[in-house]
């Protein structure tokens, strides 16, 4: 591999998140039990509204919970580019690790690059990649952080999520509205005070278009 071809990695997020311990969906496994769910909820299967109940909720969770896999396309830095490189309003949805129930933000995702720089649809699709599972905001913030460290060995990484949960909103304090925010910050977004300003000025989008 010569340092002025574009190289094309083929890595498959999925077998990273595999790694953490998923098994494959068993669809008719998964329909059966929310049947049964929907029994001991007291709920009457008999409701021709019901009928396909557990087909469809099993077939959203299999979409939910799976990622598209996508090929990682770096270049190399040809130019030197030095500074930071963030794409923001990077809507995203993730289901809540605890209550199953969805919660939906917005992420930023940067970095300082070395000799390596990333498609900028990537970073939206390694974001759109980890969400797909049941996550816990917190993790795949720094999941999503060290992952793009370990592939682009970039001086330094910063990722941003703010989102509302579910189950913060429709239930237990029922606080609509109220977000989360979470950060990772690696390398010299981390440690030189003014890379890590100039980040978090730039990643904080207010939730909207940022354009
Ligand atoms: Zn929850």
């Amino acid at each position: 591999m010569t340092a002025s071809d574009t190289t094309l990695i083929e890595d498959r997020i999925g077998s990273d998140l595999d790694a953490l311990g998923r098994e494959a969906i068993d669809l008719a496994a998964a329909e059966r039990a929310v049947g049964d769910l929907l029994l001991a909820l007291g709920q009457d299967t008999g409701d021709p509204n019901l009928r396909d109940t557990p087909r469809r909720v099993a077939a959203a969770y299999r979409e939910l919970l799976t990622p598209k896999p996508f090929n990682l396309t770096t270049f190399p830095n040809e130019e030197g580019y030095d500074q930071l490189i963030i794409a923001r309003s990077i809507r995203f949805t993730s289901l809540c690790a605890h209550h199953l129930l969805p919660f939906t933000g917005v992420a930023s995702v940067g970095y300082l690059p070395r000799d390596r720089i990333l498609g900028l649809s990537k970073l939206a699709r390694v974001v759109e990649s980890f969400a797909h599972g049941l996550q816990l905001q917190e993790r795949m913030t720094s999941q999503i952080a060290t992952w793009l460290e370990d592939r682009l060995s970039p001086k330094g990484v910063g990722v941003l999520l703010e989102a509302e949960h579910l189950c913060m909103s429709i239930r237990g304090v029922e606080q609509p509205g109220a977000t989360t925010v979470t950060s990772a910050l690696l390398g010299c977004v981390r440690n030189d005070p003014r890379t890590r300003q100039e980040f978090l000025k730039l990643a904080h989008t207010e939730g909207g278009s940022g354009a």
